[in-house]
């Protein structure tokens, strides 16, 4: 037996599922997960030993690659002076700065410990300061586990194919109104039956989380057009794609301004943070300046801050965003290449350095059109890339990374890989 499947057992004893957090269980691939010893660069060791090239990089914080110098150091310095006080400290305002300086309909900015946690609050603000209660989000985008957002959520409720989630009271989801993602004209008709009583509408305006899906030509515009004249908060989830797709985030990409945006994983460096920002006028709504509470006792904590800010100043700093599409396209065209040499129903969906491969005939638009996707030739395919030394996320609905780590060298191994498992993929399904 691996040394992952014996820790697996273990952990099952005194952990539910054996995980912290379910996106992590291999259920969706029948298989059980690794257990991480140690990572590197774009290099992450299992409890075996094993090596493999990671493009999970911790579900998208690790854009510099694993364990960079820069953050290391700046950590390493930090926790001789303590890891938190539970007070002010000029590192907060630093990293705050950095974000307001980086993404422009950000005035002032809040700290969290996650993404979760940034939604949660984004829409509580958005509730308090538009003095409304119904919030509209999109199938398939997921906003962390919050009760409001557990709605045809994507990424594990998907993965998992629970509906929603127990636990979350009816009247609650009530107030979520669902759509779907790149349909305006159902948008337009519930804003049209809901007018008054929309607070907010929050999506991905990337999607990541059922999968890489993108915005349809003039979708986010509509969005923007259609929140403005109903007065309801457009707020966009930018916790996967901010300084991810552009050091602006998605909003930077496609020059739309939202109202409030919500951040996490990159901004943290791998350690734990969420934030949300947004406009003066509606950021000043939140306590202790407005009447919107929120509060945290590691908020804003020095070791996440130093780690955030050393990874936002070397993003800054290097030719980032075209070194992530040089290395996309190089993958793409070699996985495209290799889609037609194999002939298997797949398409890649990349934007820079966010890629999934959907084992699907058609082009992934929405979450039903994700949906339709061939998990079992997923699951194949995900197997045997494991195999072959190349550590997938365990879901075809969910995004894959690219890091700055990520040599030439290693995307032409994942190539090759990716060869060997299209055609295991051909060999066991019929399409
Ligand atoms: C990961 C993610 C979240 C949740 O963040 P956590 O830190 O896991 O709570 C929220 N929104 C999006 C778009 C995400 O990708």
């Amino acid at each position: 037996m691996s040394k992952s499947k014996e820790l697996f057992s273990e952990a099952k004893k005194y952990i539910p599922g054996g995980v912290n957090s379910p996106a992590r269980a291999f259920k969706a691939v029948d298989n059980d997960p690794l257990f991480i010893e140690r990572a590197k660069g774009s290099f992450i060791y299992d409890a075996d030993g094993k090596e493999y090239i990671d493009y999970v990089g911790s579900w998208g914080p690790m854009i510099l690659g694993h364990n960079h110098p820069a953050v290391v150091e700046g950590l390493q310095q930090q926790l001789l002076k303590g890891s938190s006080f539970g007070a002010p400290t000029k590192l907060e305002t630093t990293l705050a700065e950095m974000v307001v300086a980086g993404v422009s309909s950000v005035d002032k900015v809040r700290m969290v410990n996650s993404g979760t946690e940034a939604t949660m609050s984004a829409l509580r603000l958005a509730r308090g300061y538009t003095g409304r209660t119904k919030i509209i989000k999109m199938e398939g985008c997921y906003h962390g586990h919050g009760d409001s957002l557990l709605v045809e959520a994507g990424s594990g409720i998907t993965t998992l194919g629970i509906a929603g989630s127990a636990g979350v009271p009816a009247k609650l989801a009530e107030e979520t109104i669902v759509v779907a993602y790149n349909d305006i004209s159902a948008l337009e008709e519930v804003f049209k039956e809901y007018s008054q009583e929309i607070a907010a509408v929050i999506l991905e305006p990337v999607t990541g989380n059922m999968g890489v899906v993108t915005p349809n030509a003039g979708y986010l515009e509509s969005l923007r057009n259609l929140t403005k004249e109903y007065g309801a908060l457009l707020i966009f989830d930018e916790v996967m794609t901010g300084f991810r797709l552009a050091y602006g985030g998605a909003q930077e990409l496609y020059n739309i301004e939202p109202d409030l945006t919500t951040f996490g994983k990159i901004i943290g460096g791998g350690l734990p943070v969420g934030a949300y920002g947004g406009k003066e006028k509606i950021m000043d709504y939140i306590a202790p300046e407005g009447p919107v509470y929120q509060a945290g006792t590691l908020s804003g904590n020095p070791l996440a801050m130093v780690a955030g800010i050393n990874t936002l100043k070397l993003l800054k700093e290097e030719d980032t965003y075209d070194n992530l599409e040089e290395k996309g396209q190089l993958l793409e065209d070699g996985i495209l290449k290799n889609i037609k040499k194999v002939d298997v129903h797949a398409v890649f969906s990349r934007l820079g350095s966010m890629f999934t491969l959907f084992f699907n005939s058609s082009e992934v638009t929405d979450y039903q059109s994700a949906k339709s996707s061939n998990t079992k030739a997923f699951s194949i395919y995900f197997n045997k890339m494991l195999e072959e030394g190349i550590y997938l996320p365990p879901s075809q609905f969910e995004a894959n990374f690219i890091s700055l780590s990520h040599g030439k060298d290693e995307i032409q191994t994942t190539i090759e890989a990716n060869y060997k498992a299209l055609l295991e993929v051909k060999k066991q399904v019929e399409f």
